[in-house]
């Protein structure tokens, strides 16, 4: 195991919280796996292992859920007033802006993202999601119906919670996603079991510490790391979980559905995406450059999001497909604790070959490489030097599947009818965003209508907020996150009438 205490680009209070001796998080506890079972934490910039994490199984997923289930039926989780659940949120949010560049830190060093990133975006939006459901947690309400049936009766809404939920999420923003899940859960008045990515485990076990040192009473959130087979299938398949929020691939986002089928419990589902752009010929081409280039290479393309299908208008393609290319070719890899990074590695050696072998297979299908391709030369680490293809066609694997990486498809569209192009945009599996490049106010509502996507973004890409509803058309997803629509992924609703 790497020493990390002599890696002077890593300071000594990471460092120290790395080789700390893990423990999972139940019912108020830090202890061991049952098992005691332990598996390796990597560092992607080095290919080193730098930690060991308690592996936990089945049994550990039973001692959760049993917290979980008693801090829901009977627990103080449930008494606790609405404006107590939006305290300890708040709470939680100033705790983690307090660590601020810890966090940040810990993030670059196990996700491989760059420092400086993870600084203005991850953790400041895991900060807003906290204090922005901590708003929410008081305004959950029902509303009162007039009946048109002729008797005298009075009929109400209320909005419940749930109950006990398992939450299930993936590594390309792990501090991230685990505030886009347990913020509106627990505002809802939920109970949480959350299982983290086996990559990248070490933001969500410090954040357990501050969920901790909050005051959140036991059982209320519990957080395991493991692996998918051995916990994120047990919790998915559970009796006593009343509803699984998954984010990660559309292949496992099934394999949940059939897990949840055996007690019914609620599904919600954040999945993968192949989004396209466009650019239109009267766009302003130098921010549609730079726009449409970070909307593939923000966190190295592993965003669900990510804008992976670069349609341009011929009369501005050349200029748009160079323009990209001199920004992907400007990029200076490196790791993401390195002052100087502009792109990390990829999260793992596993995400490294699979968008390799992505790359190879556009290559040897006939598509041309304008900047990157398969050889980054960088020596160590996950490194993957982001790539622009041209010439493929609408068939190729490239273009049709979410390779979850810094590799973008650009084509070129002529004057056809709009409707066409819609058309090819749309022609995925999936639905979970795009973005539109144009000055001309009624293209860019026409083609926002016309796309079938969850989000869709004028003039910019990847811009996030705690009140914005975002997920999937389509094998994108089911089910909204953030946003007031969140919280019905999170209640129940009850229609109590009583006769007067
Ligand atoms: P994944 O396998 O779908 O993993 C997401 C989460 O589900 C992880 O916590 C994973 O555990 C868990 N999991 C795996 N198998 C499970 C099962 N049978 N039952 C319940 N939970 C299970 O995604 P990945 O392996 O990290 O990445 C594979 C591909 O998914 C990527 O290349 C990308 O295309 C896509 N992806 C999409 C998103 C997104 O935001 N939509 C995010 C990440 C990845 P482990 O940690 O043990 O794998
Ligand atoms: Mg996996």
């Amino acid at each position: 195991m790497a020493t990390l205490v002599s890696d002077p680009l890593v300071s000594r209070r990471t460092a120290d919280f790395v080789s700390q001796d893990h423990r999972i998080y139940i019912d108020g506890r830090f202890v061991a796996a049952a098992s005691g079972k332990t598996f390796p934490v990597y560092n992607p910039a080095t290919g080193d292992v730098i930690t060991h994490v308690p592996e936990a199984e089945e049994e550990d997923v039973n001692r959760a859920v049993l917290a979980a289930r008693r801090a829901f039926d009977d627990g103080p989780w449930t008494r606790m007033s609405p404006s107590g659940r939006g305290r300890l949120l708040w709470k939680l949010g100033d705790l983690l802006e307090q660590h601020l560049e810890e966090f940040a830190e810990i993030e670059s060093l196990d996700n491989g993202k760059p420092f400086s990133v993870a600084r203005v975006a991850d953790v400041p939006l895991a900060v807003d999601m906290f204090r922005y459901m901590a708003g929410w947690a008081t305004k959950i309400s029902g509303k009162t119906l007039p009946l048109s049936s002729g008797y005298d009766f009075h009929s109400y809404t209320l909005r419940e919670p749930i109950g006990v939920v398992a939450q299930i999420i993936p590594w390309n923003f792990p501090l991230l996603m685990a505030a886009w899940k347990l913020a509106p859960a627990l505002a809802c008045g939920c109970t949480v079991i959350l299982k983290l990515a086996e990559q990248t485990p070490l933001s969500g076990l410090r954040l357990a510490q501050l969920i901790d040192e909050a005051g959140f009473p036991p059982g209320v959130v519990n957080i395991l790391t493991g692996y998918g087979e051995g916990v994120g299938a047990p919790l998915a398949a559970h009796n006593l979980v009343d509803k699984v929020a998954f984010t990660g691939s559309t292949e496992v986002g099934k394999l949940i559905i059939r897990a949840a089928a055996g007690n019914l419990k609620k599904v919600s589902l954040e999945l993968g995406g192949k989004s396209p752009v466009l650019v239109f010929p009267d766009a302003n081409i130098d921010e549609a450059i730079s726009g449409t280039s970070s909307a593939i290479f923000f966190n190295h393309g592993q965003c669900c999001c990510a804008g992976s299908r670069l349609y341009v208008h011929e009369k501005v393609f050349d200029r748009v497909v160079e323009g990209v290319s001199h920004v992907a070719s400007d990029i200076r890899l490196a790791p993401g604790l390195d002052p100087s990074c502009q792109m990390g590695p990829l999260v793992s050696e596993e995400q490294y070959q699979k968008v390799v072998s992505y790359i190879e297979s556009g290559i040897a299908e006939g598509a041309n490489i304008a900047a990157g391709g398969p050889v980054s030369g960088v020596e160590r680490g996950y490194f993957v030097r982001p790539t622009v293809l041209t010439n493929t066609n609408p068939r190729m694997k490239v273009v049709q599947e979410e390779i979850f990486g810094p590799v973008v498809c650009a084509v070129p569209f002529t004057d056809e009818d709009l409707e066409r192009i819609i058309k090819r945009a749309n022609d995925t599996v999936y639905g979970l965003a795009a973005s539109v490049w144009t000055q001309n106010v009624s293209l860019a509502h026409k083609v926002a209508r016309g796309l079938r996507a969850g989000t869709v973004w004028v003039n910019c890409h990847n811009v996030f907020d705690a009140s914005l509803p975002f997920g999937g058309y389509k094998q994108s997803g089911w089910g909204r996150e953030m946003g007031e629509e969140v919280l019905h992924n999170y209640t129940e609703l009850k229609a109590v009438t009583v006769a007067l």
